[in-house]
């Protein structure tokens, strides 16, 4: 049995040698190939025509599972991971794959489990979480049913539903992946983190990213200030520090947290910004093009990237009134 790695896990695991910007701090296995699903941004949907070890828009090379389970015992593996994540495309062979996985890394490695994208019912969620995986994700991707229609298979209700369900049975193991950029609007993307936080199911932001062969291969990536305030929303509604409902909107971008800006940037500095999801997943250039700013950082922001990020929050909510 054969299993891929991201190209950054495989470095760390020793198995490919590469240069890379920021190593990962979670080990990203993706299990099965080509997903029944057709969602219209990932390389893996069943009708898109990009390369089968793409995922976002890294690559995924594959690796025999003796060799994969050797990388995982690596001194280098040992110090910099702290967390493992299946990334399972949506069909049955590949979740029932995965629990192998599962086993299999649990025989080696104590460290904390994800599982993301895989399980279709309570049952399933039942069953990964027994197996000793820590967090189940299931990704909504999009922040409404309509965008969801637009870009994905399925039911938005009916994967909201079953997260919903899943965090009462199980508090503190379910999350989902969203994906800013898919044509919601921020107020669209604020009321649905509140309403994901309240039920207690943890978020990771992604930026959507065109991939060449996907249906969206042509649409441009979210604007930087946009995806920032919708950074710093989550991570006030995440912490603690703001509520949707404080918040003021002028069609559907964020013109007023409830709270000062400088407020936030004292108390949070570059949190926001940090990738968001399990602790210790950093995703590092997921999204992201060498070179350019990041939608996510990977690790501790400088100084000057702090402020360069706040400075975008600042630039576009000057719309505020009294604040
Ligand atoms: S937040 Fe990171 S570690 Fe958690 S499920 Fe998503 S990709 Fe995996």
């Amino acid at each position: 049995m054969k299993i891929r790695c991201s190209i950054g896990t495989a470095k760390v695991l020793g198995l490919k040698r590469v240069k890379v910007d920021a190593l990962p701090t979670t080990a990203y296995l993706m299990v099965g190939e080509r997903c029944h699903f057709n969602c219209s941004f990932c390389a893996q949907a069943r009708e898109s025509s990009s390369r089968a070890d793409l995922l976002s828009r890294i690559s995924w090379p594959e690796f025999e599972r003796e060799s994969f389970l050797q990388g995982l015992v690596q001194p280098n593996a040992k110090t910099t991971l702290q967390r493992i994540c299946f990334q399972v495309v949506q069909d049955k062979a590949a979740l029932e794959d995965t629990k192998e996985w599962v086993k299999a890394v649990k025989s080696k490695t104590q460290l904390p489990i994800c599982v993301s994208a895989g399980p279709r019912t309570l049952e399933e969620v039942t069953e990964l979480l027994e197996l000793g995986v820590e967090h189940v994700s299931i990704a909504l991707d999009a922040a409404t049913p309509e965008i969801y229609a637009q870009s994905k298979d399925g039911s938005w209700l009916d994967r909201f539903e079953l997260l919903s369900e899943a965090a009462k049975r199980f508090p503190g193991h379910m999350a989902t992946h969203l994906i800013v950029g898919l044509g919601e609007s921020e107020e669209d993307m604020v009321r649905l983190l509140q309403a994901l936080y309240d039920k207690g199911i943890s978020v990771a932001l992604f930026a959507f990213t065109p991939i060449k062969g996907t249906r969206m291969e042509g649409v441009k990536q979210p604007e930087m200030a946009h995806y920032r305030r919708v950074q710093v929303a989550h991570d006030g509604i995440q912490t603690g520090l703001v509520r949707a409902d404080h918040f003021r909107f002028r069609d559907g971008q964020i013109i007023d947290f409830g709270i000062s800006i400088d407020m936030l940037q004292q108390r949070r500095s570059g949190e926001p910004f940090q990738t968001s999801g399990c602790t210790g997943c950093n995703r590092p250039y997921y999204n992201e093009t060498p070179g350019e700013e990041l939608y996510n950082y990977p690790k501790s922001l400088t100084p000057e990237e702090v402020e360069a990020a706040w400075a975008h929050v600042r630039a576009t909510t000057d719309m505020r009134e009294g604040v």
